[in-house]
């Protein structure tokens, strides 16, 4: 391949075909999205000595796709082209023929052209998120407890802004809630590779917010986001707790709404619960449609499995889909992870797929599964006839040294045996609140470190409630 080496810049031309090649598989690792908005109007500029020095239209996208797109194309390049190279973006001029206005070595001082591209290049610093080409419709499962939640979408993706906007959809941990909203993503670019499909979580539209006040940038952050044709917005419930963010949410959502933009959002809780919602908003969402994702029934998480397998290659023999299936029963993500790690254990073993490789497999997903499966009630009730304090002394205001202690100890076990957050674990006792539970932890956890029989104690009554899970 060693001819290969030494092109030149060209418009046409092996290297011009190379970097073609090089776009179009990086588009299934980055998302076509991303490619067409940052990496259609770059070139080829030579490949020589191991580096392939491609040219940009502007500062702004070369900045961009050194820190975003570097790593990846120099990967795909490899596949590509067989041999490794790294890459290096200057600055182009954007007229047919120019020369590169900078050579690779002095990339800081290429001065940005005046050309302007066909289509406005979105800021790099409010840029959505690449879509997982994993998450498609056809690759989603549907069974009872999703069922509903599939349509809507699935209806959304077909007729976007019209009888489903906004469409909200919530439902537990790893239930698929990411999976439909980039699934709708894919679905309307494959009908319309035009459309603007944004998908963001509320951790990104919180850091993208408080980037843009920090930098002087609220203009541009809101031609990004207020531009888009479909909004996906992930796990909403993460949404700085702060007025001038949800002010800016509340903005977006309206502007987008009010010109017919389809929203489709996120969340681990229904609209009601969400803390960050004004009532203006909450009332325009239920206005839309609400839809949960239960967490799935037996036969539903089979097929899950049997899907994921078949995905992977693998033939798994259904009673072993059975065994995975009834033993993780509340997170899909854990039940893929559980397949995974059966097959990884038959790989690394060579060894055939058994029951009892797959107990081994599960063995580690046994307590998650608990875990999920512990109820604040029953850690209250458990330290209540520990501690013999009643229970509405526990979650009462009495600050007596014991009863401190328990209810110390309850807010740990409950920090530590279950996914609720800490403000929900406050509301448990009378509405405390998330620093106050925050504080007793530490303090029991210092306690715990000086006191081994307490420390003993803990652990015990842990054991126990973990082990009564799901009772
Ligand atoms: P959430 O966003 O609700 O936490 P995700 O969408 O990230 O959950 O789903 C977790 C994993 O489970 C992903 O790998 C996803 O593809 C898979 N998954 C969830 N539900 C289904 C389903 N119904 N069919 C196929 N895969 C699913
Ligand atoms: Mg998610």
């Amino acid at each position: 391949m060693r001819h290969q080496l030494r092109l030149e810049i060209e418009e046409t031309g092996p290297l011009h075909e190379l970097w073609s090649e090089v776009l179009q598989a990086a588009e299934t690792r980055l998302g076509r999205e991303s490619v067409e908005s940052w990496l259609k109007d770059t070139g080829p500029v030579s490949l020589e000595e191991g580096v392939l020095t491609i040219g940009a239209p502007n500062s702004t996208a070369r900045t961009w796709i050194e820190k975003k797109y570097a790593g990846v194309l120099a990967e795909v390049l490899e596949q590509v082209h067989g041999e490794s190279a790294r890459i290096a973006v200057v600055v182009r001029s954007r007229k047919k023929g120019a020369e590169p206005s900078q050579a690779a070595a002095a990339p800081k001082a290429a001065p940005a052209p005046p050309a302007q591209p066909a289509r406005p290049v979105p800021s790099p610093l409010f840029a959505p998120l690449p879509l997982n080409e994993k998450y498609t419709f056809e690759n989603y499962v549907v069974g009872q407890s999703n069922r509903f939640a599939h349509a809507a979408a699935a209806a959304v993706a077909d007729r976007p802004g019209r009888e489903f906007n906004p469409l909200f959809i919530y439902g537990g941990v790893g239930l698929g809630k990411t999976h439909l909203l980039q699934a709708i993503g894919h679905g309307l670019r494959a009908k319309n590779p035009r459309a603007r499909v944004a998908y963001v979580s509320g951790e990104t539209f919180t850091s993208h917010f408080i980037t843009s006040l920090r930098e002087h940038r609220e203009e541009e952050f809101r031609r990004a986001y207020r531009g888009v044709d479909i909004w996906l917005v992930d796990d909403i419930q993460f949404i700085a707790d702060k007025t001038s963010t949800k002010e800016e949410f509340f903005h977006t959502f309206n502007e987008l709404y009010l010109t017919n933009r389809q929203i489709v959002l996120a969340s681990d809780r229904p609209p009601r619960e969400l803390r960050l919602m004004e009532d203006r908003l909450r009332t325009r969402l239920e206005s839309g449609l609400l839809v949960e994702i239960a967490a799935p029934e037996l036969e539903t998480r089979m097929a899950i499995l049997q899907k994921r397998a078949e995905l992977e290659g693998a033939d798994v023999p259904p009673e072993l889909v059975y065994q995975i299936a009834r033993t993780v029963t509340t997170n899909v993500r854990v039940l893929e992870a559980a397949l995974i790690r059966m097959l990884a254990l038959a790989s690394l073993n060579n060894c055939g797929l058994t029951p009892e490789l797959a107990g081994r497999a599960l063995a580690a997903f046994v307590q998650e599964s608990q875990i999920a499966a512990v109820s604040l009630l029953a850690i209250q009730r458990a330290v209540s006839e520990q501690f013999k304090v009643p229970e509405q002394e526990l979650t009462g205001p009495r600050r007596d040294r014991h009863t401190s202690l328990a209810r110390q100890v309850a807010m740990y076990l409950m920090r530590e045996l279950t996914r609720k957050s800490l403000s929900e674990i406050g509301e448990a006792f009378g509405g405390k609140s998330h620093s106050t539970v925050l504080y007793s932890c530490s303090k029991l956890e210092k306690e715990m470190q000086q006191d081994p029989s307490l420390q003993t104690l803990v652990r015990a009554l842990r054991t126990r409630i973990a082990g009564h899970a799901g009772e």
